[in-house]
C-alpha cells in the first residue's frame, strides 16, 4: 500500500482523512518539528499544493494535503480561501464562528457551501487533485457539540435539518465537502497501476 505523509497537524482534520483514505494509503503523521507552512496563495489548491510540497521536500515521500474554504454568497463568496483567517490573523474557531453570526445578523439568504482540495503530491512532482463541495446554509444560532471549524453553524442542503456538528463523523462524511474529495482521491488512487 502507497505511504502517504499527512500534511495537516489538525488532529480534527486528520481523524477525517485518516478515516476517508484507510484501507487505500498508509496514512503517516505529519513529523514532529517542522516549521508552519504560510498558507497565502490565493486558492485552496495553492494552499494545498504549498502544505503538500513543503512536506513532500521534507520527507521526500508523498504528502497529502487538503484546504478548506466556507463560501457565503450573502458575503459574496466570502471568507473563502481566508475561512481560518476570518476574524483576523490567528483567530480561533469561535471567534470565526462569532464573527459569521455577526455578519450574517438579519440576513435572510444565508445560503453557503464548503468547499475541500485535496491535493496528493508525489517526489517526483505529479500530483492528484480532487475537489468536494457540499451546499448548505449557515444556521442562526450554533447548534451541537461534536465536529469542529464552523461545523455548528452549517446544515448540510441535504441532510435531515441538523448541523454537521449534530452529526455522527460517519454522517458527516456522508454528506461532506471532505468526504466526496477523499472518495473520489480514493478512487484515483485505486486507479493506478502502482497503488
Ligand atoms: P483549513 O483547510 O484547515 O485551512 O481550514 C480552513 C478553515 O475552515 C478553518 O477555520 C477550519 O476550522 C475550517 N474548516 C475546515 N474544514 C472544516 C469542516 O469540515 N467543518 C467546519 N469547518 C471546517
Amino acid at each position: 500500500m502507497l505511504r502517504v505523509v499527512c500534511a495537516s497537524a489538525n488532529p480534527h482534520k486528520v481523524a477525517e482523512i485518516s478515516e476517508l483514505i484507510c484501507g487505500v494509503v498508509e496514512l503517516l503523521p505529519r513529523p514532529a518539528g517542522l516549521a508552519d507552512v504560510v498558507e497565502d496563495a490565493d486558492s485552496l489548491t495553492g494552499n494545498a499544493r504549498l502544505k503538500a510540497v513543503a512536506i513532500c521536500s521534507a520527507t521526500d515521500m508523498p504528502a497529502l494535503a487538503d484546504d478548506t474554504g466556507l463560501e457565503v454568497d450573502a458575503l459574496s463568496g466570502r471568507p473563502g480561501v481566508l475561512t481560518a483567517r476570518f476574524a483576523g490573523p490567528g483567530a480561533t474557531d469561535a471567534q470565526n464562528r462569532a464573527m459569521m453570526l455577526q455578519e450574517l445578523r438579519g440576513v435572510t439568504n444565508r445560503s453557503a457551501r464548503f468547499r475541500t482540495v485535496a491535493l496528493l503530491r508525489m517526489p517526483d512532482g505529479q500530483e492528484i487533485i480532487c475537489e468536494g463541495v457540499c451546499e448548505g446554509s449557515i444556521c442562526i444560532n450554533e447548534r451541537g457539540e461534536r465536529g469542529f471549524g464552523y461545523d455548528s453553524l452549517f446544515v448540510p442542503d441535504f441532510g435531515d435539518g441538523r448541523t454537521f456538528a449534530e452529526m455522527s463523523i460517519g454522517e458527516k462524511h456522508a454528506l461532506s465537502h471532505r468526504g466526496v474529495a477523499f472518495r473520489a482521491l480514493a478512487t484515483r488512487l485505486g486507479e493506478l497501476p502502482t497503488a
